[in-house]
Order: structure tokens, then C-alpha cells, then sequence
């Protein structure tokens, strides 16, 4: 997002327009800031070998998939509903990492009938799948290295009390299930959890699964997960993927050249892709004056972002309707019958009752994690793509909400 003569744009489409022609609230993604995230990435982490998954479950319009398709991007799913959108967006089955956790066998089934590769991420199912198939088809293994990172407890996947993956110190035990059932291990991942604050936790849990390794001799691949940070206000520290591929790279080249094999290396980033393309516009109901507190009340709320009240996440709101205003502090808040505040204590720009403020780094877990609590709809979805403000997704409407509902005669 840029300021140019006091409007704020992206890809020179001013977002009052936006706003305009859409309504408000409107989820608006940056085509360009996805796609630089994603070439960030692939710069800093060089070689053919090397294969991004993006992890869908960030932000999964479907234009937003075709969009990474179309410059070479794989996919990582967690729900067999995920892999079918991705099947959709133009993805090769064969290009599609699927990490559920805890679903059923069935689940796992449909994936091997779409054809997508599986991560296995419980002893349960690793039994059944050698059971049913054998070394038919080739599977990828999840394990949990118990490295534990992650900004939130929410998001940490890596504990010990965690329920993703298998416990590294399950090994052996995944080993005998593997030989008497033939399985065909082709992949091993970790993925730590979300917000990886420095590369030595991520170097760590890398020499877990360079020893683990070793005992699978017909590996293809090594998913390392995500957890790339990015920066949600000033200060904050994000992962320096350009230090973090150097890193890897050298340890990888030389963990390849002792398994004996040049093998892929896989990530499966969402939120470093995606987050700070997104921007959610809301339009400011009322301003209100308590005895401690001016409250900006929006037409959004928890509802279409949860992180804030979720995980305490801060998302940086700026006042795009009044960018010379003289400062001031408020508290701005959601208009659910439930306390949801975006962000407490901000100074915005000197916020009136119509402007649009965009809360920032809404491109991930934003519009994915949208309910329709309060009989709520969803917003409508934008992408600015080549310049230009294409509409992605309509706002909802009565009859979405009503489509399910199976209306019996009551009181007749
Ligand atoms: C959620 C998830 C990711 C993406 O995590 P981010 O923090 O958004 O990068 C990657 N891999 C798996 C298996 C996930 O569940």
C-alpha cells in the first residue's frame, strides 16, 4: 500500500475506489506483494530442487491459487475439501501435499483416489495405510521433532503435549511399522509451528530429520514446514529467510551428499506469502465516547477477522480517509455482540464517522477463518491484479445464509 497525494493506493488503484464500487468490508489482496513473497522465497532458497507449497489454508480463493499456479508454486492441504479447490485452481494432484491431522482413514483414501501425495501424521493411520496399500503408494511421513516455537500457544505445533505429527522419540517404533508393512517413504516433514523467530530453531529441528533420515532409504524429498514470521508492527522480528536459505542450503547439500542422494526440499509457507498482501476496509459506524475510552465502532468485527481476539494478534489500522489528521488515540472495535477489538489504544489519524480504515497483514487466517456469527455475512474479496481491482468473491447475502436450512412446518 502506498501513499501518493494523500490517497492510499495499491498498484496506483486508489483503495477509497475500492471501497466504492465494492462496499465495505472488503478483504483486498496485492497480486504483486503475493507474488514478490513467493519469488523472496525462491531467491533465497535457489535450485531446481527446491519446491514451495503454499499452505492454503492462509487464504484459499481459488484466484489467489491460480495466481501462485501460474508461476510454479505447489500446494500443501490439510482437509481433502482444500485438495479438491486446489484440483480446481489447475494444480496436478501430483503437485499437492496433503497434511491433515486427525482425519480418518476415509479422508486419507479420497486423497489417494485424487492422487496427491500423503503426509502421515499418526502411528493409527501410518498402520492402516501400510495395511491397505502397501508399498503401492508412496507416502511422506510427519514428524514432530519437539522443537518449540511459535509466537502463541494457539500456533506452537511442536511441544510435547502437541497433537501433529509423530513423536521423533516414536521412531523406532515407526520404523518396524514401516519394514513389516513395506511402506514406500518417499518424504519426511516437520513443520514446528507458526512464527519461527530465528534460523537456529529451525536448524535444530533440521538435524532431527537429517538423523531420522537415515533410516529411510527410498526418500525423494524433506519438508521442512513453515513458521517464516513475518512483521506485524515496527520492531518486530521476521524471519531473515535470505540468511535462513543460505543456511539450510549448505546443510542441505551436505546431508544430501551423505544419504548418497540429491534429494527435493520442500517448504510449504502460508502466511509469509499471503499476509501482508491483504488488507481488510472497514467503514467507521460511530465514534463513542466512554469516560475512559473514544471507541471507533466499524462494520466488521471478530467475525471476519479473528486473529486479534484469538491469538492477541496486532494488526497495525491506519485511517486511509484522513491521512493528515492530527493524531489521536482510540480503541477500535467490531460491531459483534461479543467484546471484539481490533486493536486497543491506537493512534490513528483523527478518525469521523464514515472513514475507511485498513487493518494491515490481513492476507492470512483472515478471510479463511471468517464465520457468520451475528448472522453476519462474509465480506466480499478483491485482487488487485495488473493494475487493476477485479472482484474475487461477492459479498454474501440472506439466502446464502439461509441455503441449508431445511425449514419444517412448526406450530401449523
Ligand atoms: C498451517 C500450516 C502451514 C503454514 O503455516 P504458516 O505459519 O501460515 O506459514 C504449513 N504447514 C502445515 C502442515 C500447516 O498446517
Amino acid at each position: 500500500m502506498d501513499l501518493n497525494n494523500n490517497r492510499y493506493t495499491i498498484q496506483n488503484v486508489d483503495i477509497q475506489s475500492i471501497a466504492d464500487e465494492f462496499g465495505s468490508p472488503v478483504y483486498v489482496y496485492d497480486a504483486d506483494k503475493i507474488l514478490s513473497q513467493y519469488q523472496l522465497l525462491k531467491t533465497s532458497f535457489p535450485g531446481d530442487h527446491v519446491k514451495i507449497k503454499y499452505a492454503c489454508k492462509a487464504l484459499n480463493n481459488l484466484n489467489v491459487l491460480k495466481l501462485l499456479k501460474s508461476v510454479g508454486c505447489g500446494l500443501d492441504v490439510v482437509s481433502i475439501q482444500e485438495a479438491e479447490m486446489g484440483i480446481r485452481a489447475g494444480f496436478a494432484p501430483n503437485e499437492i501435499l496433503f497434511t491433515p491431522n486427525c482425519v480418518s482413514f476415509e479422508e486419507i483414501k479420497m486423497g489417494i483416489e485424487l492422487g496427491i501425495t500423503i503426509n502421515i501424521d499418526n502411528i493409527s493411520i501410518l498402520e492402516q495405510f501400510g495395511h491397505a496399500y502397501g508399498n503401492t503408494i508412496p507416502c511422506c511421513i510427519r514428524l514432530n521433532p519437539h522443537i518449540v516455537a511459535g509466537g502463541n500457544v494457539h500456533i506452537q505445533t511442536g511441544h510435547i503435549d502437541s497433537k501433529f505429527g509423530i513423536s521423533i522419540y516414536q521412531l523406532r517404533h515407526v520404523l518396524r511399522i514401516v519394514e513389516k508393512e513395506n511402506i514406500k517413504v518417499t518424504g519426511l516433514h516437520m513443520h514446528t509451528g507458526s512464527d519461527i523467530l530465528d534460523s537456529d530453531v529451525f536448524l535444530r529441528g533440521a538435524e532431527l530429520l537429517f538423523d531420522a533420515a537415515n533410516d529411510f532409504k527410498d526418500l525423494e524429498f524433506i519438508d521442512f514446514g513453515s513458521g517464516f514470521k513475518v512483521s506485524y508492527k515496527d520492531g518486530d522480528i521476521t524471519t531473515d529467510v535470505v540468511e535462513l536459505g543460505k543456511a539450510i542450503t549448505i546443510r542441505f547439500n551436505q546431508f544430501c551428499q551423505d544419504y548418497g542422494r540429491k534429494l527435493e526440499l520442500w517448504f510449504e509457507p502460508g502466511k509469509f506469502i499471503v499476509s501482508e498482501a491483504g488488507y481488510l476496509i472497514v467503514k467507521v459506524n460511530v465514534i463513542k465516547q466512554t469516560t475512559a475510552t473514544v471507541f471507533v465502532g466499524v462494520d466488521s468485527g471478530q467475525n471476519h477477522l479473528i486473529r486479534p481476539m484469538f491469538y492477541d494478534a496486532f494488526h497495525d489500522i491506519i485511517n486511509i480517509s484522513n491521512p493528515l489528521g492530527t493524531p489521536r488515540i482510540y480503541t477500535i472495535v467490531g460491531y459483534i455482540c461479543e467484546t471484539d477489538t481490533f486493536g486497543w489504544d491506537r493512534k490513528l489519524n483523527e478518525v469521523r464517522e464514515g472513514d475507511l480504515l485498513a487493518i494491515k497483514n490481513a492476507g492470512a487466517y483472515g478471510y479463511t477463518m471468517a464465520n457468520n456469527y451475528n448472522a453476519r455475512y462474509r465480506p466480499s474479496e478483491v485482487l488487485v491484479y495488473r493494475g487493476k481491482a477485479n472482484l474475487i468473491r461477492q459479498r454474501e447475502t440472506l439466502e446464502d445464509l439461509l441455503r441449508n436450512v431445511v425449514d419444517i412446518p412448526i406450530g401449523d
